[in-house]
């Protein structure tokens, strides 16, 4: 049984209130864990362990920041398959999605930020008789709310802008989730990285997570998570006029128009849809068609769904693992039934697969295609989270940017097409922060990352990240 506890001023220690909650495998139903459950007291210690490690971490210099990130790199390289490992247990995703992505990426975060910030130039604004200066000071300490879907993948992303811009950092992560944070902990001793530059404060949202947003001391808050949390994120910090980011949920559309390689964007839409199960934030849940190719797609989509595997996350050729819980499994199959009262028909999936062994009670559901539903209806209009999609028809390209847009979310979106300039100006039609032409998921980390409506506020990334997690003051000097 692992002791997952809070990590202040560079050493484990348990909840003050010598509180445990439990860590489950999902894809077991197994208890693997313990873990702190923290309230506002350890947020107190950790808060008084970042401010006295303040003053030491900022006053390095860009490029002493830069050689600890690259050292935490090199020692999470070594750990990339222990990483893979843990991350899979706790979250049920297949191994080789947490190696291939959580793992690579958890390292390619703090590569990333280090090469960027030292290519940043330095801004100067000339006046006849002046010159401006730009100057980046950090923000002080901040808070990094992050969810169970990409666990030390999403954390990382914060955390390595952060570090690199002189912040210390309270992170919480999700309580489904743990274990990379507290294998990122451990990492961080092995090294000997400046104590109290990073804590982690273990526990429940509305604990630990509700008296990291209402610390006076805590001057900025990135979050990434549902869309209601982040209302309860916003309330809470903005009275306190705290910095404020909001990556938040996504109902996205694959849109697939009439001129697209069917066989190409088949591949595509079922890796949008079923990807990690259907639990990133970035998932293509709605599958729009060209009626004229509707049937021909469709055939093409459900042979790729159903030629994935699903099964025990650990074996090497898994395609779709569990997903986060049996209580998370309850909702999306909520809304299977939910889909059928809204007249929906099931083309493939729908149930729970008989898996033997110790996967017996995991929390599994086969991918899962839904049409003939309404654009309107709840289940194409509320975000589920899992291994569900919906197929609709559209009968020309206006119709297919009105159906795409019909959602009060706004985070991502794909469109298929031979014509990769129909598909750019397309894209510009779309209400997200994000429109992928002929690809999914495929990132350069410079790029503006984030939503619009209701995906969130503010966006990650690049010189987005860089500037979130630091002040910009001028300085003017008069010439002469
Ligand atoms: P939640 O919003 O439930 O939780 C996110 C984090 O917030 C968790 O650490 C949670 O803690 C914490 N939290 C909950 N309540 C509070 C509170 N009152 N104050 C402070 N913190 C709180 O999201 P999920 O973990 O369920 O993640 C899934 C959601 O995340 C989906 O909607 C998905 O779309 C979104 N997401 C968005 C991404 C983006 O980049 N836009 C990327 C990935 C996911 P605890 O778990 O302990 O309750």
């Amino acid at each position: 049984m692992l002791e997952i506890e809070n990590f202040i001023d560079g050493e484990f220690v348990s909840a003050v209130s010598q509180e445990s909650l439990d860590d489950f495998n999902p894809a077991t139903g197994q208890k693997i864990g313990n873990i702190s459950s923290s309230d506002q007291r350890d947020v107190d210690n950790a808060v008084k362990a970042a401010n006295d490690a303040l003053a030491g971490w900022s006053s390095l210099s860009l490029d002493e920041r830069i050689i600890w990130l690259e050292k935490i790199a090199d020692a999470l390289e070594t750990k990339k398959e222990e990483i893979a490992k843990v991350e899979s247990l706790d979250t049920g995703k297949p191994i080789s999605l947490a190696r291939r992505v959580d793992a690579s990426r958890s390292i390619t975060n703090f590569r990333f930020f280090s090469r960027f910030a030292k290519e940043q130039e330095s801004l100067e604004f000339e006046m006849t008789d002046a010159t401006n200066y730009v100057h980046r000071k950090p923000v002080g300490i901040v808070g990094l709310i992050t969810p169970w879907n990409l666990p030390l993948y999403l954390l990382t992303w914060k955390i390595a802008p952060a570090l690199v811009m002189g912040n210390t950092i309270i992170a919480k992560p999700s309580e489904l989730t743990p274990l990379t944070a507290n294998l990122f902990a451990k990492t961080l001793q092995e090294i000997d990285f400046p104590k109290g530059v990073f804590n982690i404060v273990h526990g429940l949202g509305p604990e630990a997570g509700q008296a990291i947003l209402e610390h006076p001391e805590i001057k900025a808050i990135s979050f990434t998570g549902g869309t209601q949390t982040g209302r309860i994120v916003a309330r809470t910090a903005a009275p306190l006029f705290k910095k404020l980011s909001l990556e938040l949920g996504g109902k996205n559309a694959s849109v697939i128009l009439d001129d697209a390689d069917l066989e190409l964007a088949a591949k595509g839409a079922a890796k949008a849809g079923f990807t990690n199960s259907g639990q990133v934030c970035l998932c293509g849940s709605r599958i729009l068609i060209d009626e004229s190719i509707a049937d021909e797609f469709t055939a093409l989509l459900i042979k790729e769904i159903e030629s994935m595997k699903i099964g025990d996350p650990q074996n090497e050729d898994t395609d779709i693992g569990s997903v986060i819980s049996i209580s998370h499994l309850e909702k999306v199959e909520s809304y299977v039934e939910l889909a059928l009262q809204e007249g929906g028909n099931i083309l493939t999936g729908g149930n729970r697969p008989i898996l033997d062994g110790n996967n017996a009670n995991g929390a599994f559901l086969s991918p899962t295609v839904i049409s003939g539903l309404d654009i309107n209806s709840r289940t194409a209009t509320e975000e589920i989270f899992g291994p569900v999609v919906t197929l609709h028809t559209f009968k020309d390209e206006a119709e297919a940017v009105e159906m795409a847009n019909n959602t009060d979310y706004g985070l991502a979106g794909s469109v298929w097409t031979k014509n990769s300039e129909r598909g750019k100006e397309f894209s510009k039609l779309i209400e997200t922060g994000i429109m992928w032409v002929n690809t999914w998921l495929h990132r350069d980390l410079r790029t503006p990352f984030g939503g619009v409506k209701n995906s969130g506020v503010g966006r990650e990334g690049g010189q987005w990240s860089l500037s979130f997690f630091s002040e910009m003051t001028n300085i003017c000097v008069k010439h002469g």
